[in-house]
């Protein structure tokens, strides 16, 4: 069983020529909603790849907060655990997105920032119940740092994806099992400029150091760097035309959480991880675009 503990975010994205200086008004076009939040996308991509997922999470008093919830269940998420905060509105991202493929993105909090230490605590039997507790860092670090207290004094094992990239405290650091940082935050949590194998490996040192025995630094199309205490190697990823990027971290973390839930080995659950997340960068969008089991057992067969 798999606990996802995070945030549930609306992407309103828009197109836009170029990013609009101080005061300047822009017509954009192409305008879309979306549901995402990397706790939220997370929890999707376990569900929709085969695990049994509890989602601990907050919304707002608002309509999309509620059709969130929905999708969700209709993706096999268990959503008792998620909270609807009164006179709160679901947490929000404006995205703009250039011509030039840069974006722009501001991110309206909202009901994730409601996620306090008192509504993990509410919710500590699903923590100590779950085999792994998955997080992100789009939710209170306090909370986040309850949870992985919870969970390790239930044996329920704790992976960390930091992001988005922010420094933590070594206390937190060393309550995780697993963590999963793509190259901007691994060199935000150690020092280190990932740029190539040997950099990953002392990168992958600095986290061991704190006493975490797994560690993942996601390399983009390049795959990932892997790290058991210190026996380090890169295992490449699928080869696809990508399209959007959006989303590849998180349906990598839910596709590998799953697959190490079922019993395969580390380097299997990557391979699994990589499919699954070289299938969602060849489509649009966030949750939209993270694949069902069926297709990732499909392209792996192939
Ligand atoms: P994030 O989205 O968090 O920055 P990465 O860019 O490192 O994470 O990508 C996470 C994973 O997604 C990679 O390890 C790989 O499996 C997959 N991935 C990302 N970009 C590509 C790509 N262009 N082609 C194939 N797989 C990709």
């Amino acid at each position: 069983k798999l606990c996802v503990l995070g945030s549930i975010n609306v992407d309103h994205v828009i197109r836009v020529p170029y990013f609009p200086k101080a005061g300047e008004t822009l017509t954009g076009y192409d305008y879309q909603i979306a549901f995402g939040g990397k706790g939220a996308n997370q929890a999707v991509a376990a569900a929709r790849l085969g695990a049994n997922v509890q989602f601990i999470g907050a919304i707002g008093q608002d309509q999309i907060g509620h059709t969130m919830c929905s999708a969700f269940a209709q993706d096999g998420i268990d959503i008792t655990a998620i909270e609807e905060i009164p006179n709160q509105s679901t947490g929000l991202a404006m995205i703009q997105v250039a011509d030039s493929g840069e974006n722009s993105i501001v991110i309206s909090a909202g009901a994730n920032g409601d996620l306090s230490p008192e509504l993990v605590e509410k919710h500590q039997a699903i923590i100590a119940q779950a085999d792994m507790l998955l997080m992100q860092l789009e939710s209170p670090i306090e909370a986040v740092t309850l949870a992985a207290k919870l969970a390790k004094q239930a044996k329920t094992k704790v992976v960390l994806n930091p992001a988005p990239a922010q420094p933590l405290s070594q206390s937190l650091l060393s309550l995780v099992d697993m963590i999963t940082p793509n190259e901007t935050e691994a060199e935000i949590l150690t020092g280190v400029k990932v740029v190539d194998e040997q950099t990953a490996a002392l990168a992958a040192d600095k986290f061991h150091q704190v006493g975490i025995e797994t560690v993942l630094i996601t390399l983009g199309a390049k795959g990932v760097y892997v790290s058991e205490k210190g026996n380090g190697q890169i295992i490449a990823g699928f080869r696809v035309q990508a399209v959007d990027t959006t989303a590849a971290g998180d349906t990598f973390n839910g596709g590998l959480v799953t697959a190490l839930l079922e019993g395969k080995t580390l380097s299997e659950s990557i391979r699994f991880a990589h499919a699954a997340a070289a299938i969602s960068v060849t489509r649009m969008g966030a949750q939209t675009a993270i694949p069902m089991r069926k297709e990732v057992e499909d392209f792996l067969a192939l």
